[in-house]
C-alpha cells in the first residue's frame, strides 16, 4: 500500500487523482488531502477518502474543516499554511506526492517533496517553469522519481527511452514535437481577439480545466509554459522543441529520434490517463478512460502556430533561451496578467503585453537557490502591478 499526499485536491487535476485511486484501493491509501480554501468540496474528499490529514491554506477555512469533520466523527487531523504542506510531503508514510496546486505558490511544497526523495507527480507546471533546475537538481540528489502529469509531458515521458532521468537528454533522441490544440481563438482574427471576455477564453473546446490553465491555453501561454517545462525535464535545447497546433488533442505529444523514427502517444483527452499512468509506472492501472476510438474520430490535423497572433509563444521561446530567473518573470508577470484579465481590469491583448513590458526591465540572473527564484517572482508580481494601475490611470 502507498500512501499519497493529493496537494490541490479540490482542483480537477486533483478530482481525477482521486477518482483514479478509487479505483485501486488495494494499491494506495490516500494520507493527506490539501487545498487552498474550498472546505466544502474538501469535508466531502474527506469523507469519502478518510485522509490521516487534511490541510486548507486559508486558516478561517481550516476552522469550519475541522468544526464539520468532529460533526461527522472523521478521526482526520486538520492543519492550514504552507509550512502545513512541506511537512506533510517530509511524512514517512507518504510514498507518492501529487503536486497539483496551482501557480508558484506549488514550489516550495514540489521542491520539499522531491528532497525528501518522494515519487513527485508533477502536475504544477509552474514548479516546473520557476524553479526547474532547482527541483531537477532535489530529485536528483535525493534520488526522488519525477512523472510529469500534464498529458503532454506525459507523453513525452512515455515515448522517451527507458530509464530516461529527468534533465538529462536520452541518447538517441533528436527533438520533441509539442502539441497544442491552438485552444478557443485558433482560428480568430487579430482584431477580435482584444475584445473577448474571460468566459470566452475559459470555454476551451477540448478539455475542462480550472479558469487560470483555461486563460494560458487561449493565448497559448500555456504552451510556452510547456515548452520551457519540456527543455528542463528532458534536457532539450529549445530550438529542439518544436511547437506543433493538433486541433483534436488526441496525439499528446511525440519523440523523434536521430533515425527518423517518431513515437507518438495518443488517448482521448481525459486527465486520468496520465495519472494512472505515473500512479501505477512502471506498471500499468486502469484509470476508467474509455478506449480511443480512432475511426469515429477519423483525422488528426497539424498545422504550424501563428507567433503573430500568440505572442506568448515568442516569449516563452526566448525566456527559454535566456534562463536563469527569466522564466520565474515570465511566470510571474502571467499570473498577475491573468488575474486581471479574470477580474475584468485588463483586456486579452494585455496578458503579453505586459508580460514583454515586465521582461524588458528585468535583468536576468544566475539561480542557485529558491530564494533567488522567489526574489524574481515578487519583483515580476509588483512591476506587473505597477504597471497596470499605471496604465489604467493613463487610460482615465
Ligand atoms: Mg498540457
Amino acid at each position: 500500500m502507498s500512501g499519497i499526499a493529493v496537494l490541490g485536491s479540490t482542483g480537477s487535476v486533483g478530482a481525477s487523482t482521486l477518482d483514479v485511486v478509487a479505483r485501486h484501493r488495494d494499491r494506495y491509501h490516500v494520507h493527506t488531502l490539501a487545498a487552498r480554501s474550498d472546505h466544502r468540496r474538501l469535508l466531502a474528499q474527506c469523507i469519502a477518502h478518510r485522509p490521516r490529514l487534511a490541510i486548507l491554506e486559508d486558516t478561517q477555512a481550516a476552522q469550519e474543516l475541522g468544526a464539520a469533520l468532529r460533526a461527522s466523527g472523521l478521526p482526520t487531523r486538520v492543519e492550514s499554511g504552507r509550512t502545513a504542506l512541506v511537512d506533510a510531503v517530509r511524512d514517512a508514510e507518504v510514498e507518492v506526492v501529487m503536486a497539483a496546486i496551482v501557480g508558484a505558490a506549488g514550489l516550495p511544497s514540489t521542491i520539499a517533496a522531491a528532497s525528501a526523495g518522494k515519487r513527485v507527480l508533477l502536475a504544477n507546471k509552474e514548479s516546473l517553469v520557476v524553479g526547474g533546475a532547482l527541483l531537477v537538481s532535489a530529485a536528483r540528489k535525493a534520488g526522488a522519481t519525477l512523472i510529469p502529469i500534464d498529458s503532454e509531458h506525459n507523453a513525452i515521458f512515455q515515448c522517451m527511452p527507458t530509464g530516461t532521468s529527468a534533465g538529462v537528454p536520452a541518447a538517441g533522441v533528436r527533438r520533441i514535437l509539442l502539441t497544442a490544440s491552438g485552444g478557443p481563438f485558433l482560428r480568430m482574427p487579430r482584431a477580435e481577439m482584444a475584445r473577448v471576455t474571460p468566459d470566452e477564453a475559459c470555454a476551451h473546446p477540448r478539455w475542462r480545466m480550472g479558469r487560470k490553465i483555461s486563460v494560458d491555453s487561449a493565448t497559448l501561454m500555456n504552451k510556452g509554459l510547456e515548452l520551457i517545462e519540456a527543455c528542463v525535464l528532458f534536457g532539450m535545447e529549445p530550438r529542439q522543441v518544436e511547437v506543433v497546433v493538433h486541433p483534436q488533442s488526441i496525439v499528446h505529444s511525440m519523440v523523434e529520434y536521430v533515425d527518423g523514427s517518431v513515437l507518438a502517444q495518443l488517448g482521448n483527452p481525459d486527465m486520468r490517463t496520465p495519472i494512472a499512468h505515473a500512479l501505477g509506472w512502471p506498471d500499468r492501472i486502469a484509470s476508467g478512460v474509455e478506449s480511443l476510438d480512432l475511426v469515429a474520430a477519423a483525422r488528426l490535423d497539424f498545422e504550424a502556430p501563428d507567433v503573430e497572433r500568440f505572442p506568448a509563444l515568442r516569449l516563452a521561446r526566448s525566456v527559454s533561451e535566456a534562463g536563469g530567473t527569466s522564466p520565474a518573470v515570465l511566470n510571474a508577470a502571467n499570473e498577475i496578467a491573468v488575474a486581471a484579465f479574470l477580474a475584468g481590469r485588463l483586456g486579452f491583448a494585455g496578458i503579453p503585453a505586459i508580460i514583454e513590458a515586465v521582461l524588458d526591465r528585468h535583468q536576468c540572473r544566475q539561480v542557485d537557490d529558491l530564494q533567488d527564484v522567489l526574489a524574481a517572482d515578487r519583483w515580476a508580481r509588483q512591476e506587473a502591478e505597477s504597471m497596470m494601475t499605471r496604465a489604467a490611470v493613463a487610460g482615465t
